[in-house]
């Protein structure tokens, strides 16, 4: 293959993505997965995760998720965790099983509490915290981990430096990278990324960029997670509700110019929430400049 490229971004860019799936619950939702997994896996992604559901309700589903991308694709996935609802040694036997099945990237996460509590509280006898998952993780065998951050400041942290001295708790812990909670105003993330490294944060802080498709329940879902949706947003899909085609193309232009201010700004790295969709992360990367295998190779 000349230059050796095997799809990814263009020569001479230090551009690296990561995309984010969450494990199907039916049939339909599996086709639709993998037509994104194989849609998106030529542009060889840094990593694929797959998330976790809200108190270990997908575990087996993830771990399937996880394994069949080991198995059948050249992707390297990142398995999802959490702490709630199990015990250390319950968590520590899902991470031997990743590590006996080839996973070596956890993105080690709190999570919420489940369906029906208000408030979270630890397992009795698990690990109560991220930052104890991450320390836990990296006990059982060597894995990469990543963790979670807030531009806008987890809504459960007593104050935006508490919720830093966490986030470097975290990393102090064994995590290497952080990727954040989506934001739409690129100075929110880009603010955070000025805070973390006066704080002296090193490790990479990759904006999660969420492709608006819904924006009705991205507004609902905000409320829950704390990010703040501009009103300038809510002007661009205003009428939009009964009109999913012109929203597709609002959503698509609200992102480009995201993803192409962060570029402007440095940012080289990216995790996209696909929702488990290919078209607008694909069209994103493409934007940004990666290229498909083939297309790197006849323009080599
Ligand atoms: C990139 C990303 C991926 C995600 N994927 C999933 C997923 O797959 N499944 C899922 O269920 N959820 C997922 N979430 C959501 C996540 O679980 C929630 O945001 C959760 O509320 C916090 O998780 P955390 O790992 O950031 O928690 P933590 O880092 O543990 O922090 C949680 C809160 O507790 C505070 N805190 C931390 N330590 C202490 C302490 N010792 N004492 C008191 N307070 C403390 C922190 O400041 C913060 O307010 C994801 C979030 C992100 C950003």
């Amino acid at each position: 293959m000349p230059n050796g490229h095997i799809g990814g971004a263009l020569p001479g860019s230090r551009l690296r993505v990561s995309f984010e799936f969450f494990p199907p619950k039916t049939a339909a939702m599996d086709e639709q997965l993998w037509h994104a997994v194989k849609r998106l896996e030529p542009l060889a992604p840094q990593f694929v995760s797959v998330t976790y559901g809200a108190g270990g309700t997908t575990r087996e589903r993830t771990h399937a998720t996880v394994k069949r991308i080991v198995d059948d694709t050249s992707l390297r996935p990142a398995a999802h965790l959490t702490c709630v609802g199990a015990t250390r040694e319950e968590i520590d036997r899902v991470v031997r099983e990743y590590w006996e099945a080839g996973v070596r990237h956890i993105v080690a996460l709190r999570g919420d509490p489940p369906a029906g509590s208000t408030s979270y509280a630890p397992h009795p006898g698990g690990y109560a915290y991220a930052a104890d998952l991450v320390a836990g993780i990296r006990r059982v065998a060597d894995f990469e981990v990543s963790v979670g951050a807030y531009p806008e400041t987890h809504p459960e942290a007593s104050s935006p430096e508490a919720d830093l001295d966490n986030l470097r708790r975290k990393l102090d812990a064994g995590a290497t990278r952080a990727i954040s909670q989506y934001f739409f105003d690129v100075w929110t993330f880009l603010r955070f990324r000025d805070r973390c490294a006066k704080a002296g944060i090193a490790a990479p802080i990759i904006p999660g960029i969420l492709p608006v498709t819904n924006f009705q329940q991205v507004v609902k879902f905000s409320r829950m997670c704390g990010a703040s949706v501009p009103g300038w947003l809510a002007a661009l899909f205003d009428g939009l509700d009964e009109d999913a085609d012109t929203r597709r193309l609002v959503a698509a232009t609200v992102a480009a110019e995201q993803v192409r201010r962060l570029q402007e700004h440095g940012v080289e790295d990216f995790h996209f929430y696909t929702l488990n969709r290919a078209d607008l992360t694909y069209a994103l990367c493409h934007i940004l400049g990666m290229r498909p295998a083939a297309t790197v190779r006849s323009a080599a």
